[in-house]
């Protein structure tokens, strides 16, 4: 049933309205990318393309080339469902190794003539006459603008290199690395070194380089909890097995990743619930950590006092012992700023160095483009004053046809893929449905993105972070108004059953020059 809703004059001839140089605009050619692409294509949509500011697939792992970067949960479960890989070479694969799976999966999925590689989105603005949005670009010959019906971003949610903020940083005389865009033409052979920072990247880096340095400092804010990893080659007969026995592998996945489930739906969302599981956990990690570190003063700075899986939990083989040498010290002292010649600490003591890595992490959802919707509103701008929402982690009302894969509360814990899964799954769910109803707009019903974060800040106040416990644990899964965007506070089987029906959560509308026409069907 059509319905209108300005005003249609029954008889008119419609001017017909400018069609875009394209119907959809991925951004981004990382996994959420490519799963957008991949889900279109077999929803029979190939006017795509997929703008990539680097030079090939791969986001993250392409980006991220530090020494000793490898996955960290296991690498059966960090993989597509529809792209099972049988040729893993450890549990927990290196980031060269994922790389080269996301290039596979790029000419698995016939991927490879959508992409625009080099090409750096600017900005990207609706116009609400048209219904399209207008993507502003740069690449090698220059800024040009591209119109499309629907933009699926996905530039990834930890992209952006946070700013740690450290004073003096521009007038050190040595070398400055950011762990996001490791310098492999600089040697660190016989460098005094400093690795600031000790979160998922820093404990890698840490043990990778230590051999190699001279001496290296390691500048440590707040404590990370770090368990052991066991990283095992896997024999060739188990990938002969895997090859063969495909469906072997889909049951390894399923149970890695209901695993990973239960874990985090009981120790983090449902914490208040089952306050026992963290303390248990906490307690069995703590007592690990004890084991590995010789020196007692050591110790007690390693391990953290506030709860466990307030900050995402770590493991490595070998980062603890590290600590275990007399060439690898432990720095807890703040740091006060950087001098010429290396990094001055509160207590007024300087540490002469060569080189500094910043393994400081990431600005959480920072859009490194300028989204304006209808009335001009500006997405950052809109998430600064209404806090960061997004309707299943994919879309805002007042920004039609634009779907992020993911936004905020669209994370699903530790699950990249299955984040991966619910979103760009919607956004095709939507672009399909607005596609079936001759309509040029889907925009989200305010009703419906009030009331799913209405259900999701509700769900937060039961994860952990929200225990007093998390007091003192710098966690970026709390932002300045205690909100907990970077989580999707429900378990993977809700969160599927949320989206299934979730495309019914938008009003559809068909644009003409002077009205709109709301599609019901
Ligand atoms: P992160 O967890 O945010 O850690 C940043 C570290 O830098 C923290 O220890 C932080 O201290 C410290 N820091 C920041 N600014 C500082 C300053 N001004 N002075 C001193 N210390 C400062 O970032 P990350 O390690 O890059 O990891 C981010 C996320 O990326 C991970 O949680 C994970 O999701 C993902 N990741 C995954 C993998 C993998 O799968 N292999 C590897 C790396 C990263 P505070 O704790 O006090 O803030």
């Amino acid at each position: 049933m059509t319905t209108t809703t300005e005003n249609e004059p029954a008889d008119i001839a419609y001017p017909s309205l400018p069609q875009p140089d394209v119907t959809v605009v991925i951004i981004g050619a990382g996994f959420a990318g490519m799963g957008a692409g991949q889900r279109l294509l077999k929803r029979g949509i190939g006017d795509f393309l997929i703008l990539e500011k680097a030079d090939g697939v791969g986001g993250t792992w392409r980006h991220n080339t530090y020494p000793g970067i490898e996955v960290d949960i296991p690498s059966v479960a960090y993989s597509y469902a529809e792209a099972p890989n049988p040729d893993w070479s450890h549990t927990f694969a290196a980031g060269a190794e994922l790389l080269s799976y996301a290039e596979e999966c790029a000419v698995k999925f016939k991927l490879t003539n959508k992409f625009r590689f080099g090409t750096e989105v600017v900005s990207a603005e609706f116009d609400k006459v048209t219904d399209l949005w207008t993507v502003s670009a740069r690449d090698a010959d220059g800024d040009f603008t591209l119109t499309t019906r629907f933009l699926i971003s996905c530039h990834g949610a930890l992209s952006t290199p946070a700013e740690p903020g450290i004073p003096g940083l521009d007038r050190f005389a040595g070398t400055v690395i950011l762990s996001q865009r490791w310098d492999h033409s600089y040697s660190l052979d016989g460098r005094r070194a400093a690795v600031i920072g000790t979160g998922a990247t820093g404990i890698q880096i840490v043990p990778a380089i230590a051999d190699t340095v001279d001496h290296l400092a390691v500048f440590q804010r707040t404590p990370s909890y770090v368990g052991p990893k066991v990283n095992i080659r896997i024999p060739g007969l188990i990938k002969i097995l895997l090859k063969r026995v495909p469906f072997l592998q889909a049951i390894i996945r399923m149970i890695g990743v209901t695993a990973i489930d239960i874990a985090q739906t009981f120790g983090v969302i449902r914490h208040r619930q089952f306050p026992f599981i963290t303390t248990m956990a906490g307690r069995v990690i703590r007592a690990s950590m004890k084991a590995r570190v010789r020196d007692p003063e050591l110790r007690a700075k390693l391990i953290p006092t506030y709860g466990f899986a307030c900050k995402r939990p770590l493991s490595s083989p070998d980062y603890l012992e590290t600590f275990n040498r007399s060439d690898v010290e432990l720095v807890t002292d703040s740091i006060a700023e950087v001098v010429a010649e290396g990094i001055r600490t509160s207590d007024g003591r300087i540490r002469e160095l060569d080189v500094i890595v910043l393994a400081t992490g990431f600005k959480v959802f920072d859009l490194p483009y300028k989204v304006v919707g209808i009335d001009d509103v500006e997405l950052s701008e809109y998430w600064r004053t209404e806090r960061m929402r997004a309707y299943q982690g994919a879309s805002v009302p007042g920004f039609p046809n634009l779907f992020l894969a993911p936004g905020p509360y669209g994370v699903i814990g530790f699950n990249w893929f299955d984040t991966i899964r619910l979103t760009t799954g919607l956004a095709v769910d939507v672009v399909c449905e607005t596609i079936l109803r001759s309509a040029t707009r889907a925009d989200v019903r305010t009703s419906a993105f009030e009331e799913f974060a209405h259900a999701a800040t509700r769900a937060a106040d039961s994860t952990v972070f929200k225990s007093p416990g998390c007091n003192g644990s710098h966690t970026y899964y709390l932002d300045q108004h205690g909100d907990t965007p970077f989580l999707r506070p429900f378990s993977i089987s809700r969160s599927t059953r949320m989206s299934r029906q979730a495309r019914s959560a938008y009003d559809y509308t068909r644009r003409h020059p002077d009205f709109a026409t709301r599609i019901d069907v």
